[in-house]
């Protein structure tokens, strides 16, 4: 099966299992762009917890997120690690949003979607992962997620080889699936929980995976 091939099978495989996965998780496109920063190297619900820290102090809103001290900010997000770190991105964000945009997403999000997507990019501590989450699920664009679940399972698989940068294996699912917002919001969730469940980085669990059946000669390919 050729590469294209398998990553629009894997698509129907892994929904047809797990079903839609509800991403993002948020209540509004500021809370997914808050998200997207502070998930870089912490479980989710370590986020969660700082994100009703915030909502508990009123601040899950550009002006009052704005408004906040650093140091408070910092204080806040503690859950999800990283804190000062994070306060700083946070900020950094936050900045581009208020001095350019008059303090509006949507004004934002009104950008075409390369320009958008190098625009977020551009702000310091954002890289392209979290850029690329923040358009595809705040802004609700074109632009396919990937990440180190990615990566595994596509090597495992055949598709992109190991040293393959964040272009090359964006392209590999991108290029090959129908271009669709909906469709690769999901798409990255699934890959997401196969990474979790199955993918893993130590040794993959193909056995009950719903990408088992896609092995060529029944076996990933290693060393991974
Ligand atoms: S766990 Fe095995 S079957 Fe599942 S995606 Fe990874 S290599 Fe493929």
């Amino acid at each position: 099966m050729r590469a294209g091939e398998k990553v629009r099978e894997f698509y129907e495989a892994l929904l047809a299992a797990w079903g839609p996965q509800g991403w993002w998780p948020a209540e509004t496109p500021l809370e997914v762009c808050v998200g997207a920063i502070l998930t870089q190297n912490t479980a989710w619900r370590n986020v969660e917890r700082a994100i009703e820290n915030l909502k508990a102090a009123g601040a899950l809103q550009v002006p009052a997120l704005w408004a906040l001290p650093e140091q408070e900010l910092a204080e806040l997000i503690r859950p999800a690690g990283y804190f000062n770190v994070k306060a700083g991105r946070l900020r950094n964000f936050l900045r581009l949003v208020v001095e350019e945009y008059d303090g509006s997403l949507e004004q934002l999000f009104e950008l075409p979607t390369e320009r958008l997507r190098e625009a977020v990019l551009a702000v310091r501590g954002i890289g392209r992962e979290t850029a690329d989450s923040i358009v595809l699920y705040a802004a609700q664009r074109p632009v396919f997620v990937v990440d180190a679940y990615t990566l595994r399972l596509a090597f495992r698989h055949g598709i992109v080889d190991l040293d393959a940068d964040y272009e090359t294996l964006q392209e590999a699912f991108a290029g090959s699936v129908e271009k669709d917002v909906a469709v690769w919001q999901e798409y990255h969730a699934l890959l997401v929980r196969a990474g979790k469940l199955h993918c893993k980085k130590q040794a993959p669990v193909c056995a009950g995976c719903p990408l088992q059946k896609f092995l060529e000669e029944g076996e990933p390919r290693e060393p991974f």
